[in-house]
């Protein structure tokens, strides 16, 4: 973990939050490298999810919503982890997490079971003090909107993005009169006071969703179910081949129903092998119509849906895959970390697929004192460039160095402009004229390509 920390932050991948200021914990800043890399899982999961299906309305709703929504959904009341404090610093830890440290399973246990646990193995703080009782500590980020700073102003930063589109399904309805079944889709930010966020981006206090509630007809169970475990086969489709994850790395878990969300009627999590152990990294829950019968009954709104064929009118169920976009970036770069030996040296090396790697290729002339070469290269380039956008022109230090460089990023493919493209100097290969040297990042392989072939060559390596 610690070389992938690094190395995001050498490379311009991802900062810690306001780090001149000595940080704020639980909050990250994504870099020029970061960002292509995120909008890139961002494109490839809405193109999936969204854009290559009919049944998929996209929406983008406010972080800011009015507080009867989250009483609604019962986050006021319920939205909470257990807190336990150390009584002589007053640090808080997440009374779970510490159960897990300490080799107990904290799994169906309620608040007074792991309170009772804690004190009967005589659990200690990780400063070695004396523990508190375990409380519940409610994690949403509290605000007021407006100029008044009372009650009715109370306002929270959104902890999850499914409410966006629970509250949306009567205007969808409305402009779009979908049929059952059919499914909203979100991405965006959503906020959790967590009482330890740690392991870099995997537990933070801001992060990003990728979210689907989709919407079924409750009457056919039997239907119902073949859609949550093909929503689950599109998941698994979406990391292994659009992210390019490892399948030995990716485990389904069944939840069991003690430890199933109470709105959840089965739930399904996808864990992965991240360098500090096995983590949840996506959800699936089927939630009924609990969310829809709950801002039914608060909002006085009709969220029924009519069936035109049958006559009958009902709530229809949701089913909701759920995607952490920063645990994918996670997954994502700690999958492709690898060091091995190429020609005889040691390197650091992003293997990441194509389709997410920050730059298909880059650009660079042989040598950077020569503008003849230079002159070329930046042809290649802008040809390049405007075709894919995600091109660089890499023209510092010598090409071993770029090649490193390039590796440590990711980048799958280095191209290279010589006197022999340009059919100049000395000891030049005649047959290599207009044509550039390809290399290729796993293998360290070179091909000679023509420039006119290489939007093709790349069009068909992606
Ligand atoms: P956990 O048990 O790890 O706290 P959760 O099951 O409560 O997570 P969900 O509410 O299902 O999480 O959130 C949806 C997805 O968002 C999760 O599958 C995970 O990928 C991601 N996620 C949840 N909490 C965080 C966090 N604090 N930081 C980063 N990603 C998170």
């Amino acid at each position: 973990m610690e070389k992938i920390v690094s190395l995001c932050k050498r490379r311009g991948f991802i900062y810690q939050g306001s780090e001149i200021y000595g940080g704020l914990a639980g909050t990250f800043d994504y870099g020029p490298l970061g960002v292509l890399l995120k909008k890139n899982i961002e494109n490839l999961w809405w193109k999936r999810f969204v854009l290559d299906r009919e049944d998929m309305y996209g929406i983008d709703a406010s972080i800011l919503m009015n507080q009867e929504v989250w009483k609604a959904s019962g986050h006021v009341g319920g939205f909470s982890d257990p807190l336990v404090e150390d009584l002589e610093t007053k640090k808080r830890y997440r009374a779970d997490h510490l159960l897990e440290a300490n080799n107990i399973d904290p799994r169906g246990m309620t608040l007074i079971d792991m309170d009772d646990a804690i004190k009967s193995n005589d659990l200690k703080s990780s400063d070695g003090n004396k523990l508190g009782d375990v409380r519940q500590f409610n994690m949403m980020f509290q605000t007021y909107v407006g100029a008044t700073t009372d009650e009715s102003s109370i306002s929270y930063l959104r902890p999850e993005t499914a409410q966006g589109m629970f509250v949306n399904f009567k205007n969808v309805m409305d402009s779009f009169h979908p049929k059952l079944p059919f499914g909203m889709a979100q991405i965006g930010k959503a906020f959790r006071n967590e009482i330890g966020p740690r392991d870099f981006i995997f537990r933070v206090r801001e992060r990003e969703q990728m979210e689907i509630e989709y919407f079924v007809d409750p009457r056919n169970q039997e239907n119902v179910t073949k859609i949550f475990d093909e929503l689950f086969d599109d998941q698994m489709s979406f990391l292994k081949d659009d992210l390019g994850l490892s399948p030995e790395k990716i485990h389904k878990i069944e939840i069991d129903a003690n430890d199933r969300a109470h709105y959840s009627a089965r739930s399904v999590d996808t864990e992965f092998d991240f360098p500090f152990g096995q983590k949840e990294l996506l959800g699936l829950a089927y939630r009924t119509d609990y969310d829809l019968q709950a801002h039914t009954h608060a909002s006085g709104a009709d969220l029924s849906y009519f069936d035109e064929e049958t006559k009958e009118r009902f709530i229809p169920h949701c089913i909701e895959p759920t995607f952490g976009l920063g645990r994918l970036i996670l997954a994502t770069l700690s999958d492709a970390y690898h060091e091995d030996m190429l020609g005889g040296e040691m390197r650091s090396v992003l293997k990441l697929d194509p389709k997410v790697a920050p730059y298909i290729c880059a650009v660079s002339p042989l040598l950077k004192n020569r503008p003849e070469l230079q002159e070329k290269a930046r042809e290649v380039f802008s040809m390049l460039k405007k075709q894919f956008g995600r091109v660089v022109y890499d023209d510092n230090g010598n090409v071993g160095k770029r090649y490193r460089r390039q590796d440590e990023i990711g980048t799958p493919w280095c191209i290279v402009v010589d006197f022999d493209t340009l059919g100049v100097g000395d000891a030049i290969n005649p047959e290599w004229k207009d044509q550039v040297t390809v290399r290729d990042r796993d293998t360290g392989e070179q091909e000679r390509i023509a420039i006119d072939q290489l939007v093709e060559y790349f069009n068909k390596k992606i």
